[in-house]
């Protein structure tokens, strides 16, 4: 007994009769005599549907109009379920994260959360009410509703979790937990019992759809106890915690990003401060570069390649071009369609075989490798978008799991 948070995705919300499910779920865990806070999504594809709908209106609509619009979908949810609970006997109150008292940072549609005042919430508990409460959003400081980013649902419970000093945050889904590897796309893919922060930190941010990211940096940081469940059957998930044993498990997954482009700058001189010239540039418009390759200098000239999300090549590339002179580039080579494939483990760094092993499956599946980055915990490849799905069950089938 204590207090639970428990999130429901979009998924597990979808209709009435999924609704009555949840409020099964929620009334089952305060009857077993815990305070519970409930915190939802937009039902099924609210969001995205909330978006085409701007889009017919305005193709570039500001983001805080776009966040007053994207918030409604939770607050449908909350509503809803609420009145669910209500209808099966229960005290409940749904808040908006305003009410809830989330405090967030001032950018608009990917918002960092600052602070939660709990009076509000506390003062709810206290009444001994069921609370619900809309995810993805919060207030900023000039009092404008902002949103935290796709999926930020996940980071809305844990940061609950952490405030409330919960002494669980469970997060249900549509599958029955985390994954060896994207189970729609790999059929030999396993359930994990259990995976470490950094491990699931890895996988989320490389692609794994299950968590986001942000959700599993803060549970790390505050060491809120979190797993992932199934909505739709009563099984044991996953739990995410802070170390697992990794004796004979090197490799604990395998992820895949279908959104990666790669810029070239060609022919720039092999001299100091090069590098640094061109990742300014970058940062300057907010790019997210990720593997970065550097060509041994020739000639007196050296190439600097580098991968950003898809949906930025054209920034960089325009940013890049502007400033060629500058650089004293010759070219930019820009393509978008690559995927990145990787392997993540916490036993990975000292077992140097590992990568060795995942080259090999690669080959022998005839995947051509562009780039290569490898960290404590991960080994990334940039392949051919259409090569992902082959080698992404190339790869996880070559590990034991
Ligand atoms: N409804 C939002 C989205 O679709 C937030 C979430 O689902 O967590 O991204
Ligand atoms: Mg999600």
């Amino acid at each position: 007994m204590g207090l639970i948070v428990q999130k429901f995705g979009g998924t597990s919300v979808r209709d009435a009769e999924r609704i009555f499910n949840v409020a099964r779920i929620v009334t089952e865990t305060y009857d077993a005599g815990n305070d519970v806070v409930v915190v939802v999504s937009a039902q099924g594809d609210t969001t995205d549907d909330l978006i085409e709908k701007a889009a017919e209106i305005n193709s570039n609509p500001s983001k805080r109009e776009m966040d007053v619009l994207l918030s409604t979908g939770e607050q449908i949810s909350i509503s809803l379920l609420a009145m669910a609970i209500e209808k099966l006997g229960y005290p409940v109150v749904s808040l908006t994260g305003r009410q809830a008292g989330f405090l967030t940072q001032t950018n608009y549609g990917n918002a960092r959360i600052k602070k939660i005042d709990t009076h509000r919430l506390h003062r709810e508990l206290d009444k001994h009410r069921i609370v619900v409460v809309a995810g993805f959003q919060g207030l900023n400081r000039f009092d404008d509703i902002t949103t935290l980013g796709r999926g930020g649902s996940d980071t809305s419970a844990v940061a609950l979790a952490a405030v409330l000093h919960a002494d669980l945050c469970q997060i249900y889904t549509d599958v029955d937990g985390v994954y060896t590897a994207d189970p729609r796309i790999v059929k030999n893919a396993k359930k994990l019992d259990e995976i470490s922060f950094d491990e699931m930190l890895e996988l989320a941010s490389l692609g794994a759809q299950v968590l986001h990211n942000r959700s599993v940096e803060m549970a790390k940081k505050y060491g809120v106890k979190m797993e992932v469940v199934s909505s739709l059957e009563r099984k044991p998930g996953t739990k995410v915690k802070e170390a697992v044993k990794v004796e004979k498990l090197l490799v604990r997954g395998v992820a895949k990003d279908d959104d990666v482009a790669r810029i070239a700058v060609v022919g720039l001189p092999d001299d100091p401060g090069v590098a640094f010239k061109v990742f300014t540039l970058m940062a300057k418009k907010k790019i997210n570069v990720d593997i970065i390759l550097q060509s041994i200098g020739r000639h007196n000239t050296k190439d600097i390649s580098f991968t950003v999300p898809a949906g930025q090549l054209d920034l960089a590339k325009e940013a890049l071009e502007e400033n060629l002179e500058e650089l004293g580039a010759d070219h930019i080579d820009a393509a978008g369609s690559f995927s990145k494939v990787s392997i993540v483990g916490a036993g990975m760094q000292s077992n140097p075989g590992v990568a060795a092993k995942m080259f090999e499956a690669l080959y022998e599946a005839n995947v051509n490798i562009h780039m290569i980055s490898t960290s404590e915990i991960k080994i990334s490849v940039l392949i051919d978008r259409a090569d992902s799905n082959k080698a992404l069950n190339a790869v996880h089938d070559a590990f034991e799991f």
